[in-house]
């Protein structure tokens, strides 16, 4: 349990005395009932599906999720893909130009991305040759202009998790926010974190319906954090941030439970014939191990490799300038047949 943490220590200066927009449907929550006359909006009033603007606060998605996740709803926030709440979370805690964030190379390239578009520092603290934190350097770096400290686990593009130790003193020891991003967590037998908000004041747990729920068309990320850090981000984000069209498919597909625990099944197995695979093939040096729905290899010469595969019309992801990651290629596991495709491939491309 972390004490004394106090997150108003964080919040931008500026935010603290900004009143947010109040679009009209803030104003006049009722909007689910039919029989009034809406005339407050500006929309055009000939019916079509979309032609009203969405619920800004999303209620009956967030119900079904926060149910879902075994969550309350205040906990929870919902943005265009977790880009979109990552970006959030810069915009609310990170002042431009003075302040600075921590993340651990090879990772996903959107934090680094995110801290050049709002003047943040990035500090890098590159993982060890086992692809975990460097817990100690990474206190070593921060220091009390240090806001956020990116994790994610699985990672990408490595695929392994972070050990729950590494967690947990961060999260002891630093006065920041850490964002621990679970893109990958349904692809792992590691429980969330999002069990541990209670304890932790300063986590936020970041989630999306892209991978395992097959919803990568849509753009729906998910936070989770303290209903302070959460009040936060409710503030700033944009009044329609999740679209109806998002929040109507994202309802409906959830409630497909069994589909998509049987998606996630079928792909679990395929990662493990896809490895066995990849062992055998003579210019795969390495196959590392993966809780996510991707394997990342090394093999001889992933310039020459990439370029073949791509010769023989299969898109990999070559990952060989990413530190830790010379000569890695990233195959995201397919379907059983486009698996086997691109194993036959690589058997052929063999000298
Ligand atoms: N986090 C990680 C680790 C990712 O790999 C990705 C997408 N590749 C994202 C976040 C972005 O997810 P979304 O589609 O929800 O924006």
């Amino acid at each position: 349990m972390k004490k004394d943490f106090d997150i108003n220590q964080l919040v931008r200066e500026n935010l603290k005395t900004l009143k947010p927009y109040s679009s009209a449907r803030d104003e006049f929550k009722d909007a689910g009932n039919t029989s009034y006359v809406f005339l407050d909006a500006n929309e055009n009033p000939f019916e079509n599906g979309v032609n009203r603007y969405p619920d800004p606060q999303q209620r009956n998605l967030k119900a079904k999720l926060a149910d879902l996740k075994g969550m309350s709803t205040s906990n929870l926030l919902l943005g265009n893909g977790s880009d979109e709440v990552l970006d959030l979370l810069f915009r609310a805690f990170c002042e431009p130009n003075r302040d600075n964030i921590i993340t651990m190379p090879p990772t996903y390239g959107m934090y680094g991305v995110l801290a050049g578009i709002n003047a943040v520092e990035n500090r890098k603290v590159p993982l060890d040759a086992n692809f975990q934190p460097n817990v100690d350097e990474i206190l070593k770096q921060t220091d009390p202009k240090t806001r956020l400290i990116f994790l994610c686990s699985p990672n990408n593009p490595t695929g392994n998790s972070f050990s729950a130790d590494s967690i947990s003193s961060l999260l002891d020891a630093f006065d920041g926010l850490v964002i621990i991003d679970e893109a990958y967590i349904d692809f792992s037998d590691k429980q969330s974190w999002i069990g541990r908000l209670a304890e932790y004041p300063n986590l936020v747990v970041t989630q999306t319906l892209s991978k395992a729920y097959g919803m990568a068309g849509i753009r729906l990320g998910l936070c989770f954090a303290s209903e302070a850090i959460i009040g936060i981000l409710n503030k700033i984000k944009p009044p329609y941030n999740v679209n109806q069209l998002t929040q109507t498919r994202a309802f409906e597909r959830i409630t497909k439970g069994a589909l998509i625990t049987s998606e996630i099944k079928n792909i679990l197995s395929e990662r493990r014939l896809l490895r066995e695979a990849l062992s055998s093939i003579s210019f795969v040096k390495t196959v590392f191990n993966s809780d996510a729905n991707f394997v990342l290899v090394r093999v001889d010469n992933a310039d020459l490799r990439y370029d073949q595969l791509i010769e023989k019309g299969i898109v990999v992801r070559n990952r060989s300038k990413q530190q830790l990651c010379e000569n890695t290629l990233r195959f995201t596991v397919g379907t059983p047949e486009e698996n086997q495709k691109l194993i036959a491939t690589l058997k052929d491309l063999e000298p």
